[in-house]
């Protein structure tokens, strides 16, 4: 049970909360004090206390990052080291990564607010796999052979696409780090990672990580501060060739102007999403209950793949209703240090009051509030496990992406109204689907306009499968080898062979 008790949000179950030791800019090989000497506090969200303060970058400070990842890509090693060359120092970093995983889970822990246990076992076991995956990738990229016409013959070669600025929200810090730092040092670029305001404890720890890896000065450069300064000086930024973003889909509107009106710096965006999960009447109810619970609660409801909109059919709704009430309230918040706790206090008060305001929006609009509701524990941002049903899908609660644990519950009747229903949204980032029957399952997955569906599963990743976004949830794929073209250009070269008239 969700519990006054295990609300609280306080013990810190025998742990040893690790001491800071990176808070400053990590600039060409070096920690450094921004050029302002100014700093931003980071805050712990079981309590709403300071762990450390970090240096805040400005334009300055990107521009000396932009400058040195500039040079290690024009003059410096990396780039042009053998695939299997980069591929070995990412393994050292991932094996570092592995290593030092204890500490990083509780600074990930402390700076997000997830439960320890999932940092630990969950996201750090993608991330060092992922560094795996994409080390393995770095001396596998060619290009092809091309017989053209009139005796010419070409081949394309893919290079790297140079300076990349890497702009990560605070939801999966290093798993969003590890999704686009990996492919980017695979292709052999140089990069510049702006990690969120609200958790730069990890990356600044892993640049270090990097360093003692082998990775040439330059090479990867972390520039903490706010979207606003360091964030809008990448994405501006005239010497830097492509961005790739993940957060809200206002910011990624505002990250894809800046690119248009500088120098036309490629980009790529994975932005919101308001995934619809779809609950057939043949379903296994039980294991529908569990992962709708996991779709919407998991990670504090803090994903943008979330499946937020619940999509119940008639013959099973009422039955589903009362299983996930009930289900709801088993799922533990509390203190994200103790292992029997699922869910955490949100990243920060911002997000805490917003999550919190649509609640109350959804009881305005007339949703009925089936389970939570209500903030709980004495201090830090914890939310009760918030179920709202007979919500309309014009409700504001079923249209925004609140990127908190609220669940809303629709009931449909047939096939047809729910693809047409789950299609009714302005993202097109993920669904699932829980059904028994092959054509339903295969007839609702092609109709879907989503980048992933997931049928009788959900939030089922895997490095080789890639993810992004259909409609306003973005473009271009992280994950999988599509990622690893997002670094890369082709270019092609073309020669007249014997006989040709070129000659
Ligand atoms: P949220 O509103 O949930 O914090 P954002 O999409 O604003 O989500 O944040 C995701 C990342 O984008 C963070 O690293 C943030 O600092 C950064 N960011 C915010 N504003 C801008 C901006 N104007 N330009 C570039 N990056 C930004």
């Amino acid at each position: 049970m969700a519990s006054e008790e295990d609300c609280s949000g306080t013990a810190e179950n025998g742990f040893m909360l690790p001491e800071v030791k990176f808070t400053k800019l990590f600039i060409n090989g070096s920690f450094v004090d921004a050029v302002s000497g100014k700093t931003f506090e980071t805050i712990d969200p079981r309590t709403g206390d300071v762990i450390a303060e970090i240096a805040s970058g400005d334009k300055e400070d990107v521009d000396l990052a932009v400058a040195a990842a500039r040079d290690a890509f024009d003059d410096g090693k990396w780039p042009r080291l053998p695939g299997y060359q980069r591929g070995r120092i990412m393994m050292k970093f991932a094996d570092l990564i592995e290593q030092h995983v204890e500490e990083l889970a509780v600074l990930e822990c402390i700076d997000s607010g997830k439960p320890l246990l999932v940092s630990k076992l969950v996201d750090f076991p993608s991330v060092i796999s992922m560094f795996r995956y994409y080390a393995g990738a770095a001396d596998k990229i060619h290009g092809e052979t091309l017989k053209l016409a009139q005796e010419l013959q070409g081949y394309t070669l893919k290079e790297p696409i140079g300076v990349v600025g890497l702009i990560i929200p605070w939801n999966y810090p290093m798993l969003m780090f590890a999704l686009k730092v990996a492919p980017a040092l695979a292709a052999g670029c140089t990069m510049i990672v702006k990690p969120a305001e609200q958790t730069p404890l990890t990356a600044l720890y892993c640049a270090h990580l990097a360093k003692q890896a082998g990775i040439p000065d330059g090479v990867l450069n972390v520039v903490t501060g706010f979207g606003r300064t360091v964030g809008a000086a990448i994405s501006s930024h005239m010497d830097v060739d492509k961005v790739s973003f993940t957060g809200s889909t206002e910011t990624g509107r505002v990250v894809m102007e800046a690119a248009a009106r500088s120098n036309l710096k490629s980009v790529s965006l994975e932005l919101g999403g308001k995934s619809p999960l779809l609950i057939f009447d043949d379903a296994d109810i039980d294991m529908a209950v569990e992962l709708a619970r996991q779709a919407v609660f998991f990670n504090q409801g803090e994903i943008c793949v979330a499946g937020s909109r619940v999509f119940v059919q008639e013959g099973i709704y009422d039955e589903f209703v009362k299983k996930i009430a009930l289900s709801s309230k088993e799922w533990i918040v509390g203190d994200p240090f103790d292992p029997r706790v699922n869910q955490g206090p949100q990243v920060d008060k911002r997000q805490f009051d917003k999550i919190l305001s649509y609640i109350d929006h959804g009881k305005r609009e007339g949703a009925t509030l089936l389970t939570g509701g209500k903030p709980c524990g004495e201090k830090g941002y914890y939310i009760e496990p918030t179920i709202f049903t007979d919500v309309k899908d014009d409700m504001l609660i079923a249209k925004d992406e609140i990127f908190g644990p609220v669940m809303s519950l629709m009931k449909f009747s047939t096939v047809e109204e729910a693809i047409q229903r789950a299609n009714y949204t302005k993202y097109g980032l993920a669904a699932g689907i829980v059904t028994k029957d092959l054509n339903i399952a295969n007839r609702v997955s092609r109709s879907i306009r989503a980048g992933i569906i997931w049928v009788n599963c959900y939030f089922a990743f895997d490095n080789d499968c890639p993810f992004g976004g259909y409609k306003m949830s973005g473009f271009g794929r992280d994950s999988g080898l599509h990622a690893l073209e997002k670094y890369l250009k082709v270019k092609s070269v073309v020669t007249p062979i014997y006989g040709s008239p070129w000659l």
